[in-house]
Order: C-alpha cells, then structure tokens, then sequence
C-alpha cells in the first residue's frame, strides 16, 4: 500500500467490517482494542504521516481518522491523542536528542504518549496552572497533578505542562518530557466514563518529580506557543473524529428508516424523515468543506481551528441525538451502535477544549483589550 489512496480505502474496508463489529464489545467491556491498534500501527499510519518519501498528506490522515471514528470513535480517540499529543509536538518542537530518544518507537506504536495540560482545580486554563517546577543547579524539580489524562494509563512518556520558576526568580511556561518509571511520578485508576469507553484516561500526581535539564522540550521554556499548538493540533483531529461520528450515526439513522416496516411503509418514504436527513447531509459536507479548508489555505491561527471544532463537534452531537429520536426504542437499546454515537459524540465538544471556550478564542478579537 504504497499510495495514499490505496491506505484510505483498505481503512475504510477495515473500519466497515471489523472495527463495526467490534467496537461495541470493547465499549461493553471498556478495554483497549490492543489488536487493531497494532494493526492500524502495522500500516505505519505515523510514519507515512511523518515521512518525506512515502508521505501520507495530513488531509489523509485526517480522512483515515473520520473514517475509522464513524464506526469505533474510542480507537479515533487513542490514535489521534498518539498523533497530536505527542509526536506532533516532538516532531516540531524536540530538540534532536528528544526526537532520537522517544520519535520512532511513538511512531511505530512500540512506545505511547500522552500530554497533561488539565488540572483539577483550574482546568486548561494556562495563566491558573498550579503545577510549578522550579529550576535547580543542575535541573528541575516538578510538583502538581493533572486530570483526565488521554493513554496516560498506557503511556511510557509523559509531556507535562508547568510553570517554571527560573534559578534567577523569573517565571515563564514549558512543558517537560517525564519518563514512565522516574520516582515521584504515578498514574491514578482508569476513569469510568460516559463515553469513548476503550480510551484509557487517568490522573496524574508529580511529586517532588527530579529531571535533567534537557528534559524540557525543545530546551526552551517556550510553553505558551508549544500549548496552543498542540492544542490546535489536536482540535483538528477531533473536528476530523467528530465528522466520523456524524456520518458514523446518519449511515445507521438511513439503515433503519429504509427498513419496509409493514405495508411497504417506510419512514424513509416521509418528507418530514427526507428533510431532516438532508440537513444532515448538507451539514456533514459544510463541516468538512470547513475543516479541508482550514488545511488547504494553510489557516492553522487558533480562530480558524477553533471553528472548524466547534462546528464538526456540534454537528457530531445533533445528529447522533437527531439519529436517536428518529429511530425511537430501536436506537436507545445497546444492541446497535446509536446510543453508543450519542455516548462518544458528547466527548468532541469537552475535550481539545470545551465549545464556550472555543467561542471565546474565535470572539477574540471584537473584545476590547483591558
Ligand atoms: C475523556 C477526556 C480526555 C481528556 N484528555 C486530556 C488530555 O489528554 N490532556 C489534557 O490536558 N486534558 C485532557 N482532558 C481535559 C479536557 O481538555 C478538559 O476537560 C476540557 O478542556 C474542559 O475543561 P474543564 O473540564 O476545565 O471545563 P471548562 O473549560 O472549565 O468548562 C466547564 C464548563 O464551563 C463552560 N465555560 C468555560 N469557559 C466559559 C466561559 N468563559 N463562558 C461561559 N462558559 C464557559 C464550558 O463550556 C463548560 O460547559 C480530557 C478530558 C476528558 C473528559
């Protein structure tokens, strides 16, 4: 599968047949596909992404990333967090060394990595972070917590946000590069949630954490920059996984309302069913055209991100409750994927940044500066 194409359309088999059928076991018994992600990695999905020769375009794999979320949004989940909260940033921010360390093993699926901005008492908000890590003679010293940590379960790298408190008094942001294994460092219990069952998330604790100056990414403590790319980063995938759940939840809304109920009689068959359908459609194409253009013209800045989230996430969560309403008892039973979409699609509008949020960023600039 050496051409773009080729990948896309043996994912989309791949996600129609067995992710299909096995998505709703792993939301069941809340666990980690292992084996499809090992699959997906086997594709070097990362790599090709990453590469020079070979190269998988970013739109691609953003298409890979809708196409493998309309049928297991979780498994979007786990390879999107992989992709934009820890190669992303390594990739444009590590220094080389950083990069030889941990790059081919995350890119390969051989190693995972999360990236901990969110705290339990002040959420995302950066200027609030209470974690501090104070410069030493010969390195850092990190305390604080975060919550609700996307594979931190599973990780075995950790990119942790912080203040910084320089050697000379002065205060700045960055984000370290913590190993799994390094004292002070502890992961908390798998969370029980709403939805994306099989992402494992967790809390957690850096206690007194000592690390070596080149621990820091990219050696700078530049985090104010490094945040909101990864953020931006990561809300461009989830806009693509939110897409996936919108067409994920109208490809089953179809199967069931062009269903001969008796009598020849389908709901299909109903103007007012047409209609709702159609705006579903028209707004899954706008969503897309939205995010594809954010990409082709190059408008990563944070406004442009921002609403091709808030839109795709939106979209994502009306028409899996649109989906559910239409096809009545038979949707809300977990005997099919509806109630699951209504489940999973919830996550796109909280995490990568909650919509009022987004709304903030994109009104940015009409609000008088103090
Ligand atoms: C499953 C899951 C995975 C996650 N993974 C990660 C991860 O890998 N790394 C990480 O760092 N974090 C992660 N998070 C944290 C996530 O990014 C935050 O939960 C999210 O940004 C929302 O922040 P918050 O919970 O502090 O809520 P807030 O942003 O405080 O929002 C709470 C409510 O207040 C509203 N609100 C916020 N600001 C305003 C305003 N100005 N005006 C009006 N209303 C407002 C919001 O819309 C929302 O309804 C994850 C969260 C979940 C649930």
């Amino acid at each position: 599968m050496n051409e773009p194409n080729e990948l896309i359309d043996w994912i989309s088999n791949y996600s129609d047949t067995e992710l299909r059928s096995a998505a709703a076991y792993y939301d069941r018994m809340e666990s980690f596909p292992e084996n499809h992600v090992k699959t997906l990695f086997g594709l070097e999905l990362f790599k090709k992404l990453y590469s020079k020769e070979d190269h998988l375009p970013y739109k691609d794999y953003l298409s890979i990333i809708r196409k493998i979320s309309k049928n297991f949004p979780a498994l979007g989940s786990i390879l999107l967090t992989q992709e934009s909260h820890s190669i992303w940033p390594l990739v444009t921010f590590g220094t080389e060394k950083q990069k030889e360390s941990y790059l081919s093993q995350l890119l390969s699926g051989e190693i995972y990595g999360s990236f901990a901005l969110n705290e339990p008492i002040t959420g995302s908000e950066i200027e609030d972070m209470d974690t501090l890590t104070i410069e030493t003679e010969d390195g850092w010293v990190m305390n604080g917590k975060k919550e609700y940590i996307s594979n931190s379960p599973i990780a075995s790298v950790f990119l942790v946000a912080s203040k910084i408190q320089k050697l000379s008094g002065e205060e700045s942001l960055g984000i370290f590069i913590i190993e799994k294994g390094t004292v002070g460092l502890s992961v908390g219990d798998i969370e029980k949630k709403m939805g994306i069952k099989s992402l494992p998330v967790a809390g957690i604790e850096l206690n007194q954490i000592e690390l070596p100056k080149d621990a820091l990414l990219g050696g700078k403590e530049d985090g104010a920059t490094q945040i909101q790319s990864i953020l931006n980063r990561n809300r461009l995938s989830v806009a693509a996984q939110s897409l996936g759940i919108a067409g994920g939840a109208l490809e089953r809304g179809l199967q069931y309302v062009s269903y001969d109920r008796n009598l020849g009689k389908r709901l299909i068959d109903m103007q007012s069913t047409q209609f709702k359908l159609a705006e579903i459609e028209t707004n899954i194409y706008a969503s897309r055209a939205l995010l594809l253009q954010v990409i082709d013209e190059n408008r990563y800045d944070s406004r442009f991100v921002a609403m091709a989230k808030l839109a795709a996430s939106d979209l994502a969560i009306e028409t899996a409750e649109s989906i559910i309403q239409m096809t009545g008892g038979y949707g809300y039973m977990r005997n099919n994927d509806i109630e699951r979409f209504v489940r999973d699609a919830k996550i796109t509008a909280i995490y990568g940044s909650s919509s009022n949020r987004l709304k903030r960023v994109i009104a940015e600039p009409w609000v008088k500066k103090e």
